[in-house]
């Protein structure tokens, strides 16, 4: 069972089994992932690609090794277009501030979309401040889908860059990025992905979506927080200068000039998270002897089981009701604060998260202060999406 295979859900909450509905925050890890992290610290200790000795090369094999394992999980065509990040919020940062910023003038566009988490917001506005480049947005209808019928005016002679989120964190929508990223290309436009919520559920092929860069956080995908890969074009990270300076991103340093070093250490300065990576290559493995295409059917069953049962709950208001969504349920219950219910389920042994999911701009929208945000993963159960509703018409009936 894939499910035993998690320690993390076999807990008790408030003396109730654990229901753990808050995958898009993080997910829960597999005990094969704690293991590897467990062996590196236990067996491999060692600061890596620098040293001579056994525990040194040992620790960047394993290290490397991760790395091929994401390359494989991406379909990405080298392990060498993969640089090791925190997670998302790096990866647009890096982007942002490396590929766009040197390619970026006064009065030039970027584009985003209605649907993004802040953290493919705020870098682009940070950069804008630094450049005087105007962002444009893409905009969404009721049902929390993106317009797509306003892609092809919003991208101008002045766009030089689109970053659009594949799965919303708030919502679920499922957005075409292939499709869009073939318009953005059509006009000579690049394109990253925020893949965060989308890696979790989906066979994703960077090759096949001729995406320019995709990037994904290492905690959402069962693997170790503070971890996570950028997936770059190969003659994008040989053009683009570096992010952070430091050790390993260096060839030849004198007080005069640097060299830096070959793609990708290029970009990854300093001692990495190597317990991270090396758990987050763990984490691919698993995902790719699980199945992604399994993974993914899953989730729909899951998702239409949860869309149903949660309809027959009295004033519950879905938030963003997309025809392609992974199994996310933003929802408010008539007369009951996010906050209030979040609080009372959980001593139902229940987690889910409340608030504006880090989409403030999606909430605008909706004129709503927040929701209740149930995600599910592929180890959650039916009868977990039975209690979650349990819970919500014992929160109800407080309030009644
Ligand atoms: N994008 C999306 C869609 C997300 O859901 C998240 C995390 N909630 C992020 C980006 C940021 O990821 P991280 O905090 O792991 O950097």
């Amino acid at each position: 069972m894939l499910r035993e295979q998690f320690p993390g859900l076999q807990q008790t909450v408030h003396g109730k089994p654990l229901v753990y509905l808050d995958n898009a925050a993080t997910a829960q890890r597999p005990q094969r992932v704690l293991d590897a992290i467990m062996d590196y610290y236990l067996h491999h200790n060692a600061n890596i690609h620098r040293g001579v000795h056994s525990l040194s090369e040992s620790a960047t094999a394993l290290y490397e090794q991760a790395r091929q394992s994401l390359a494989r999980l991406l379909n990405a065509p080298s392990d060498k277009n993969l640089i090791f990040v925190r997670g998302c919020t790096e990866g647009v940062n890096l982007v942002a501030q490396t590929f766009v910023r040197s390619r970026i003038q006064a009065g030039d566009e970027i584009l985003i979309s209605h649907l993004e988490h802040h953290s493919n917001i705020v870098p682009w506005q940070i950069l804008c401040e630094q450049t005087g480049a105007v962002l444009k947005v893409i905009p969404m209808n009721d049902q929390g889908e993106l317009q797509l019928d306003q892609l092809d005016q919003l991208l101008t002679e002045k766009t030089r860059f689109m970053s659009v989120v594949h799965v919303s964190n708030a919502l679920g929508t499922i957005n075409p990025v292939k499709k869009m990223i073939a318009m953005a290309h059509d006009k000579g436009v690049p394109v990253l992905v925020d893949g965060a919520q989308a890696m979790p559920h989906l066979p994703v092929d960077v090759q096949d979506l001729d995406c320019d860069f995709y990037t994904v956080s290492g905690h959402k995908m069962y693997g170790p927080t503070g971890s996570g890969v950028l997936f770059g074009k190969a003659e994008h990270l040989e053009a683009m200068p570096p992010y952070h300076g430091g050790g390993e991103m260096i060839s030849k340093v004198t007080f005069e000039s640097t060299v830096y070093n070959a793609v990708p250490a290029k970009f990854e300065a300093g001692t990495p998270h190597i317990a991270g990576g090396i758990g987050l290559g763990a984490a691919a493995e698993f995902m790719m002897e699980t199945g992604m295409s399994q993974i993914a059917d899953r989730d729909q069953q899951l998702r239409i089981y949860a869309e149903q049962a949660l309809s027959e709950v009295p004033g519950l208001k879905m938030v963003g009701t997309a025809v392609e969504k992974s199994p996310v349920f933003s929802f408010n219950i008539d007369g009951i604060h996010a906050h209030d219910i979040g609080t009372i389920i959980d001593h139902c042994g229940v987690a889910i998260r409340t608030g504006h999911h880090c989409t403030m701009p999606i909430f605008q929208y909706f004129g709503l202060a927040g929701s209740c945000r149930a995600s599910l993963a592929f180890y959650n159960t039916e009868q977990e999406v039975d209690v979650l509703v349990e819970s919500l018409l014992k929160a109800k009936a407080m309030f009644e």
